[in-house]
């Protein structure tokens, strides 16, 4: 219920994820690795959905 969260580690990302966690997803911990922020994040979830 009272659950907290925190916004992904993904520099890209928009997901709010639990605080035990880092990322959302395993793309977003393989792109924040690869220092491939520049991009659009490709997590896939909802929130980042960002292209037309
Ligand atoms: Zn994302
Ligand atoms: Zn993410």
């Amino acid at each position: 219920m009272n659950e907290a969260t925190k916004p992904c580690d993904h520099a890209g990302c928009n997901c709010q994820i639990p605080i035990s966690r880092d990322f959302c997803s395993e793309s977003c911990r393989m792109a924040s690795e690869s220092q491939n922020v520049g991009g659009a994040c490709e997590c896939g979830h909802a929130a980042c959905q960002q292209r037309t």
